[in-house]
Parts: structure tokens; sequence; C-alpha cells
């Protein structure tokens, strides 16, 4: 079977969508009457949208595809509260979400209510190569289009609303660095937060990166009302190196002044995820610096132990050392969540289905690769920083964003000694 080219409809600016009605001659009713379909309705199919002329609907079916993550496998965990779901894409790549479902409970300051969350793709891989990450293995493989970002959305509403369950909470944290695909990501963003198309509250939406500085500077100018979520792991330079290789073009000063710069001028509170290695990133040295980085930030740290994938050398950092952890932050004024029985809070699982469908690597290549995870980590805790350039895939990815100064050849990174 060929590809599908139509382009996805969720994805049309409703400019672009009312442009289209009106070169094909019918009236600006039918535009609104598809919208209603698509948004409110949920519709997957032209076919069955009753209110459309049948005329229309073969019209609307040969230029669009109502559902670009049509073909999607479910995969339950966590007793039912978490659903996993694999999408193919037209072309073939797999891309992952996640939703959560957290039950109402009473809190101190009153009932909380019920909260429904969907950890969304933006990217089918990805060229940051974190390597406790499943999909920063797997490498990069393309940026998704807005609709199939938007879709991922929509077919966990339509899973939900079956259950009685409304989607509550969107989160960028699965596939991908959704600011080195920021152009997709803020259209997708527009549509979930527009009253007239899905309608979700800005507020209710949490974007993720790895510490894309000139990303999160285009954030800030930008004014959004969604949440800026930064993947610290590490505040020192060696290990940050290591654990999160986009360190080595943008250092976690920077990174860092960046979000504070962001939290300053939006005024709203950024989110640092920091998931926690046995051994490696979760010492007394570890909180103490970053306790020192964010000391007197508008910001709250989230502590997730490291969900165990394949191919690393690692585990996750026992919750007694976690809590350690988070009480000298809290010593030091920083607000501090533990993430302590789902992982999958920050995605952690995505790329893990589609990485088992890439198929099992050669023994030995993985026999190198934890090998060479506990030489850089045990370089790193010496206080080393690393001077091998870093991986094809990720200067191509950041060559690609024309907004981006020129790469500097990241082996040029200034060498500095322990933090
Ligand atoms: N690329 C973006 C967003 C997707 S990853 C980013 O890195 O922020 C979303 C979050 O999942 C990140 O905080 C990432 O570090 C975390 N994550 C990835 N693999 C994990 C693992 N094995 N255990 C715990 N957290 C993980
Ligand atoms: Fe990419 Fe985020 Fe995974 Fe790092 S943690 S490889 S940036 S998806």
């Amino acid at each position: 079977m060929s590809a599908d080219l139509r382009p996805g409809l969720a994805g049309i600016p409703p400019e672009s969508l009312a442009a289209w009605f009106a070169e094909r001659g019918h009236a600006s009713f039918r535009a609104r009457q598809l919208n209603d379909a698509l948004w409110a309705g949920g519709a997957t199919a032209a076919a069955s949208i009753g209110t459309l002329p049948a005329v229309l609907r073969s019209e609307i079916d040969a230029a669009f595809s109502l559902d670009t993550v049509a073909d999607t496998e479910l995969r339950l965990a966590d007793d039912g509260r978490t659903e996993k779901a694999l999408h193919r894409l037209a072309d073939g790549a797999l891309i992952e979400s996640v939703v959560m479902h957290y039950p109402a409970r009473r809190t101190a300051d009153g009932q909380q209510r019920e909260r429904n969350t969907v950890c969304i793709s933006s990217q089918a891989g990805c060229a940051v190569g974190c390597p406790f990450c499943a999909t920063g293995e797997l490498g990069f493989s393309r940026d998704l289009s807005t609709a199939e970002i938007v879709d991922q959305v929509r077919s966990a509403a339509r899973r939900l609303a079956r259950r009685g369950r409304r989607l509550t909470n969107v989160v960028f944290m699965g596939m991908g660095e959704p600011l080195l695909n920021l152009d997709r990501v803020l259209e997708a963003i527009s549509a979930l937060a527009d009253p007239d198309r899905y309608g979700l509250g800005a507020r209710h939406i949490t974007v993720s990166t790895s510490g894309v500085v000139p990303g999160i500077r285009r954030l800030t100018a930008l004014g959004p009302q969604f949440t800026l979520a930064v993947s610290l792991h590490a505040a020192r330079d060696p290990l940050r190196d290591v654990l999160v290789p986009l360190n080595r073009r943008w250092p976690v000063a920077e990174v860092v002044g960046a979000a504070r710069d962001h939290a300053r001028v939006t005024g709203r509170r950024v989110s640092y995820e920091v998931t926690l290695i046995d051994g490696v990133n979760d010492t007394d040295a570890d909180a103490d610096a970053l306790a020192n980085l964010l000391r007197g930030d508008l910001c709250h740290v989230n502590l997730i132990p490291m969900n165990p994938v394949a191919h690393t050398p690692w585990t996750a950092s026992p919750i007694e050392r976690i809590e350690r952890i988070a009480a000298r932050l809290r010593r030091a004024g920083i607000a501090v969540t533990i993430r302590r029985n789902r992982g999958q809070e920050v995605g952690a699982a995505c790329g893990q289905l589609a990485a088992e469908r890439a198929g099992e690597p050669a023994a030995p290549a993985v026999a190198r690769r934890r090998e060479l995870l506990v030489v850089r980590s045990a370089a790193a805790l010496r206080g080393e920083r690393m001077t091998e350039p870093a991986e094809a895939g990720l200067v191509a990815a950041l060559a690609q964003d024309e907004d981006r100064p020129p790469v500097a050849p990241l082996a040029a990174a200034p060498a500095t000694t322990a933090g």
C-alpha cells in the first residue's frame, strides 16, 4: 500500500481551511460544520460527518486525513491507570503517547480533582541522544507534522471519553525534542488552546526541553501561557555533557540562565526535571550543586527515579537517596516533588515500545555502549569534560534550525574543572 500523502486536517489553520471551502464554492457554514465535527465531535473520517452532503464528504476525504494516528496499538499498565499507545504514521514511522489517570484525592487545601494527562511525542526519534532514554538510543527519524502532534491528543481524548473521563492536561514529554520542532509544536499548541478548536487552556499544557537555549529564548519572547519544563539531570557540566549531550553546545549555566529569564519575563514558574541514576548523579555534592544553581529562582524541581531502560549500565537511585536530595533542596528554599510511583509521569516509558519494534541490537554493540557509559560517567565524576564531538545526528539537527547561531565545534567546549 502506498503512503497516505494527504495532509492531516487537524493541522490546517482555520483561515486556510476557510479559503479551501471558498475556492470550491462552498458556503462558509460548511467549514464551520467540518470544524465542529473534527474538534467537538472527534470525527476520524469524513464519511461519518452526517451534517455534510455526500459530495463534500468525498471531496474532504480526498484532500485531508482526519486521523493521522489511526493505526494505533494500545497497552495498559499500572492497573489500567496508564495506557501506552504506539502509533504507526502514514510513512511507517512509529511514535508513542501515554495517557495517565490520576484519581481525585483529598488534599490539605481541599479536594483535588481527577487529572487525565496525555504525554505526546513531537518527533519520531530524537537526535539529542540522552543515554538513559529509549528514544535517544533510537536516534532521529523525522519531525512530526502539526496534525500528527494534535491527533495524539484527539486519540487520547476519544479513548478517555469512552470511559467517561475528560482529558485535562497535555505534556510534551514523549519522543523527541519539542524545541527542535518548535514551529510545528507552536502550531499544535495554538490548535489545542484555541477555544474554537480543541479548547484546552494553555495553562494545562507543559513543554519539556533538554535545553535548546535559542528555543527557550524564542518562547520567552512569545510570552506563552503554558509551562516550560527543563530536563536538567545534572548541575555540573562534566556530568551533564554525558547525560544530556546537548550540554556540550549549551552548557548548564546558559540553560538555567535562559530558563530564569523565562520565569522572570513570563511570571511563570519553570519546572526542572531531574532523573536520578544510582551512583551517577545522586550524591550530596550533586544535590548541593543543584541547590546553588537554582536558589532564589521561580522554579519547581521534580525528582524522578530513572525508569530502567535496556542497554544502560544504570539503575534508579534508591528512594532514601532521592528523599535526601529533596531535603537538601528544600533546605535551600526550593520547591521539590518526588515522582515516586510513576516513572511514566515524565514519559520515561516513551520510546520503549518503538525500541522493541526496532529489534534488539547486536550483543557486542550493547556491551560496547554499556562500557562507554561506565567510562564516560566515571570520567565525568572525576570532573573531566568530554572532548569528543557529538554524534552526527545531533549536529545535523542543530544545523537544520535556521534561527540558531552557527554550531560551534562541540569538541571546542571550554574545559572546566569539577563544579
Ligand atoms: N526531549 C524532551 C522531552 C521528551 S523526554 C526532554 O528531554 O525534556 C521527557 C522527559 O523524560 C525528560 O525529562 C527525560 O529526561 C525523561 N526521561 C527519558 N528517559 C527516562 C528514563 N529512562 N527515566 C526517567 N526519565 C526519563
Ligand atoms: Fe531526546 Fe528528551 Fe530522550 Fe534526551 S530525554 S534523548 S532530549 S527525548
